[in-house]
């Protein structure tokens, strides 16, 4: 039936046959488009009133001396609200555009040192006010596909979220490994992010990359998590044909690992004969 969505489940029968059972899934799969959609377009419509809010908020406190000591005080709080907020409604506009099935990646052969190296690097300025150390632990060099922008929203956070819940270990560590085992022959690079910190109970480290999860809402909100984080880190792993879990040992900190495909082997140039002339 063209247009329609079909789950295919099939199963052997005893007599050495096969039966396959087709669901029609269209209705689910429109309403789920409907409700991407629809969040879309409420964070889209938010970001502009949000702006004027914090705009307006600044500039008062910024200049008007008529402003009192209390007014300052709510207006602040006003502020650091709008910017919650705000930062809310961007999570979910990268949320809904992730889970969307028309992510658009700009896949390239990237070395798996040199993205654990941008990394570091490029979230150093983050640790710089902090008393926590990032520090690159062992890599390889085989050559990952991935999406550049992408692949630093999925360190961002994770080194982000390990600097935040993990601080009192410390050190945070970034690497990478070549897997041997091939996954449906597809060679792929496992890339790690670990702290020591308190770490997360058994019960919540499946839940931990559904949306709104947190395993202490109050910590989360306090520290100004919007609870998106890991399932976008989820959805852009998934888009690029990889996966992620998260191993913890309470009192002995959090490891994040995710894998990417690895970029085809270059084959060697087949050498063009010379034209006749
Ligand atoms: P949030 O914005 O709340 O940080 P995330 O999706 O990034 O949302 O993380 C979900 C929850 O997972 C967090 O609220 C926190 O409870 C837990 N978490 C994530 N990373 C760590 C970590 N490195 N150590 C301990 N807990 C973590």
């Amino acid at each position: 039936a063209p247009g329609r969505i079909f789950e295919v489940n099939a199963a052997p029968t005893p007599g050495g046959g096969a039966v396959a059972v087709l669901h029609d899934v269209t209705s689910v799969e429109r309403a789920e488009k409907t409700r991407r959609d629809f969040i879309a377009n409420v964070s889209h419509e938010l970001r502009t009133p949000l702006t004027s809010i914090s705009g307006y908020v600044e500039t008062l406190l910024e200049g008007n001396e008529q402003v009192s000591p209390q007014a300052r005080e709510f207006l602040a709080i006003i502020l650091k609200n709008a910017t919650r907020m705000n930062r809310l409604t961007e999570d979910l506009l990268a949320l809904a555009n992730v889970e969307s099935g028309d992510y658009k990646l700009k896949l390239q052969s990237m070395r798996a040192s040199a993205i654990v190296e941008d990394a570091i690097d490029s979230l150093t300025g983050m640790v710089l006010d902090s008393d926590v150390t990032l520090e690159a632990a062992e890599t390889t060099d085989a050559l990952v596909l991935a999406d550049a922008d992408s692949l630093n929203q999925v360190f961002g956070n994770l080194i982000e979220n390990a600097m935040k819940y993990g601080k009192s270990g410390k050190r945070v560590l970034v690497g990478a490994k070549l897997l041997d085992r091939k996954h449906e022959d597809q060679q792929m690079v496992e890339f790690f992010v670990r702290d020591f910190g308190p770490g997360i109970p058994s019960e919540h480290l499946d839940r931990i990359f559904e949306r709104f999860y947190r395993v202490d809402k109050a910590r989360s909100r306090e520290s100004g998590g919007t609870g998106l984080g890991l399932a976008i880190v989820k959805h852009i792993v998934m888009a690029h044909g990889g996966s992620i879990r998260a191993e913890s040992e309470l009192g002995a900190g959090v490891k994040f690992l995710f894998t990417l495909p690895c970029a085809p082997e270059k084959k060697l140039a087949s050498v063009e004969p010379l034209p006749q002339a």
